[in-house]
């Protein structure tokens, strides 16, 4: 058996219990009836033994005696008198001491000085052990001898051999009771950390399928439920890895069969004009572009998941962040015929945030209202929205998008229509950039669109840190 298992070491600390506890608790408990018997008869025949001294004193007559030794037949004891010499003069039972031998000189010199004695006796023949009290017989000051009363402490051994038989059969009673608790307890509890191991086993094989079904609400409960959350988390992230890789292989590879093949038609000379080779070398620029842009993207994208990448937090003017923004994506929007607008309050507050960053939120917000906006306008907003948070919105008056795409636009890789998406260039990594940046730094985005009437994101952004 493996002395890891739960059940040994559970059973090897109850049972060190047991011992700690029983057998002390044993100890003392046959020490206090021990203690009480002998004091019991002790008592008894100190009693015993200064009434016989007392009526012995108070009487004349010579049959006090003859009494006091029917009177201890009757109390299951035995009794001596001795007289002031310290002879025997009267012996009920006491075979070792005869009438007329002497008692120990050490004990009658104690007695004439008018204190009792305490002493133990062995019966030499049946080797019955005895407790023995004799008080002095003292009548006007005078001493005239003395009464032993001795009782027989088998009695009492017997009483203390039952009650050390009752205390060792429930010893015994209890160390069964507790190795069926120990068998119970260890079952109920190694049972289910075996299932939880075997499904943890699993799982780690990629049968992500597997569950653990333990409803209790415990501790092991608790853990089933992490094992099965864990098993959840691990399919979603194996599928939407799968998806990742096969958006990325498929983002990939059409630039590049765009370049390969645009190359090969120029090194082959495929073109009839100049004007020809220039449209086909502008096509290899936007194409290395793309993908330049894809690549860098990427990266950025999967540091921030990661959570390498660190933010230069400081006091900025979010008007000037929007202003630099506008300005760079300008040329594109003249280009398309759009005009942006800034509406933005003299004075903002500013926000504790990183200014670089908040320009490429920005910068994606614009380039995509660029790209997906036809004719019209794109606004920037700026505002208060209440304590300690800014709110800013970038509105176009684009193509918008279906309701049922919204939840998902923040997605890696998710286009509305793929290949309008591609066409104009974009990466479909944007609008997550975006999500991260903003919510690395204590934010919230939201979009709202009507199809066909354009699109707005609004992002809050807390003021944050101390006021500047
Ligand atoms: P992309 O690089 O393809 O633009 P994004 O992550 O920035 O990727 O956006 C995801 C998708 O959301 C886009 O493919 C597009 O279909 C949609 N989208 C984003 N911004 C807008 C917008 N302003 N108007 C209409 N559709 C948008």
């Amino acid at each position: 058996m493996n002395a890891n298992r739960i059940v040994v070491k559970l059973g090897v600390t109850i049972f060190s219990l047991f011992l700690v506890v029983l057998f002390p608790m044993g100890f003392v408990i046959n020490q206090i009836f021990s203690g009480f018997y002998y004091s019991q008869v002790q008592k008894q025949i100190e009693q015993l033994a200064s009434r016989y001294a007392a009526e012995i004193s108070a009487s004349t007559s010579s049959m006090t005696v003859t009494m006091i030794e029917m009177m201890s037949a009757f109390a299951d004891v035995k009794s001596l008198v001795v007289d002031a010499e310290g002879q025997i003069v009267a012996n009920s039972g006491v075979s070792w001491r005869p009438l007329n031998s002497l008692i120990p000189k050490e004990e009658m010199n104690r007695l004439a000085s008018a204190k009792a004695v305490q002493i133990e006796m062995v019966d030499p023949v049946s080797q019955e052990r005895f407790v023995a009290s004799g008080q002095p017989i003292v009548s006007e000051g005078r001493f005239y001898g003395a009464v032993y009363v001795l009782s027989s402490v088998d009695v009492i051994d017997r009483s203390l051999q039952k009650v050390r038989g009752s205390l060792i059969l429930s010893g015994v009673g209890a160390f069964f009771l507790a190795l069926g608790l120990i068998f119970v307890l260890s079952r109920k509890l190694s049972e289910p950390l075996v299932r939880m191991e075997k499904a943890t086993r699993r799982i780690a094989k990629g049968e992500l399928d597997t569950r653990v079904d333990i409803p209790s609400n415990d501790e092991i409960g608790s853990l089933a439920k992490a094992i099965n959350d864990l098993a959840v988390d691990l399919q979603r992230y194996r599928d939407t890895r799968s998806e990742f890789f096969s958006n990325i292989s498929h983002d990939l590879r059409t630039p590049m069969t765009n370049l390969e093949g645009y190359a090969n038609v120029l090194r082959e000379g495929l073109y009839e004009s100049e004007e020809e080779k220039h449209k086909y070398l502008d096509i290899i620029h936007d194409e290395s572009k793309r993908l330049t842009h894809l690549i860098q993207d990427l990266f950025e994208l999967s540091k921030m998941e990661e959570g390498k990448i660190s933010l230069q937090m400081e006091w900025i003017d979010l008007t000037e962040v929007v202003e630099l923004a506008i300005r760079k994506v300008e040329p594109k929007a003249k280009h398309k015929k759009l005009v942006i607008r800034a509406d933005m309050p003299q004075q903002v507050p500013f926000v504790y945030a990183d200014g670089q960053r908040m320009q490429q939120v920005f910068m994606n917000l614009l380039d995509n209202a660029i790209r997906y906006t036809e004719s019209g306008s794109i606004l920037v907003e700026i505002r208060q929205a209440g304590p300690g948070k800014i709110a800013t919105a970038v509105e176009d008056t684009g193509i918008g998008i279906p309701e049922e795409e919204l939840p998902w636009v923040f997605e890696r890789f998710y286009r509305v229509e793929k290949s309008r998406s591609r066409e104009h260039g974009g990466t479909g990594l944007g609008l997550a950039i975006v999500k991260q940046l903003v919510e690395m730094q204590g934010g919230t985005v939201q979009v709202s669109s009507v199809p066909g009437k354009g699109t707005r994101f609004e992002i809050i952004l807390p003021i944050g840190g101390d006021s500047p």
